[in-house]
């Protein structure tokens, strides 16, 4: 692997194979911060081709119920931070939660990589600006939002820390950032899965709806976040599971947070903001 660098922290040597996935792929712990990436990255139009409009069925037609609850509780803890304004969700997929913001008065925008979605996006929040494409492509300008909401999206993007950069130069200072992605230490999801199929916890494959070319963990999640500029305020378990088999195992996940501090839970729930001296676009 000369040549390689830790796409986060720089380092460039002895990565930690944690999967290999289909060939060519593999993901890789780097051992000086922890983050988990794919190596070599699938090309855009690889990525372009799996995100069609089949990609986004289960989430019409699945746990409907669960996933109205999850929408609101992520909107509740918005609100808590910023209670409204001028709000960009970065990757918003079907929509649900763009609705749901534009109904509670958030003047609303977003960005989605997949056509088919952006499309889907025009037609179900007509006054939202929809553009497609990645983040960092994009041209509000610096200072533009209130907040920015990313709901696992960041661990699906080729360029996660040149979209977080975007991100802290499109908010205000003193605007609120939040993020939501999996969690690499979902040690109790890992074991009952291992347990029911008799097999490892996959983390990458093309062929599923978990395309996922990063592999945050609690610590490596917070350092890109920070390095992008931001102060982060809090990590904590994000309500992402819907299957209610899975949603038993996190609740007991997230149990053994309360108990112990510790942060095993299914996926996590970053809030960060843009400092409010923080003119100049930099931190
Ligand atoms: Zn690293």
């Amino acid at each position: 692997m000369s040549g390689l660098a830790c796409p986060l922290c720089g380092h460039g040597e002895d990565f930690r194979e944690l999967e290999a996935s289909e060939p060519p792929y593999r993901v890789l712990a780097c051992p000086v911060c922890d983050y988990g990436f794919v190596h070599p990255l699938p090309s855009r139009e690889r990525l372009a081709r799996a995100y069609g409009e089949a990609y986004y069925e289960p989430w019409r037609n699945e746990d409907v119920a669960a996933r109205r609850r999850m929408w609101a509780w992520r909107l509740r803890r918005v609100r808590e931070a910023c209670p409204s304004g001028r709000l960009l969700e970065v990757g918003a997929g079907d929509g649900d939660f763009l609705e749901l913001a534009a109904g509670a008065g958030f003047e609303t925008a977003a960005t989605e990589f997949s056509d088919a979605a952006a499309a889907n996006l025009r037609r179900r929040v007509p006054g939202a600006d929809i553009r497609q494409g990645e983040i960092e492509e994009m041209d509000w300008p610096a200072g533009t939002f209130d907040v920015v909401v990313a709901w696992h999206s960041l661990e699906h993007m080729r360029r996660p820390f040149a979209a977080l950069a975007a991100m802290h130069a499109a908010l205000r200072p003193g605007g609120v950032l939040m993020i939501a992605v999996p969690n690499r230490h979902n040690h109790l999801m890992r074991l009952f899965y291992r347990l029911a199929r008799g097999r490892a916890y996959p983390l990458f494959s093309l062929h599923t709806k978990e395309i996922h070319l990063s592999h945050f963990t609690p610590a490596s999640l917070r350092r890109a976040v920070e390095q992008a500029g931001f102060a982060v305020r809090a990590i904590e378990p994000d309500r992402a599971m819907v299957e209610p088999a899975k949603r038993v195992i996190d609740a007991l996940a997230r149990l053994g947070y309360r108990l112990s501090g510790h942060l095993g839970t299914e996926a996590m729930l970053l809030t960060a903001h843009r400092s409010e001296d923080d003119k100049d676009g930099k931190a």
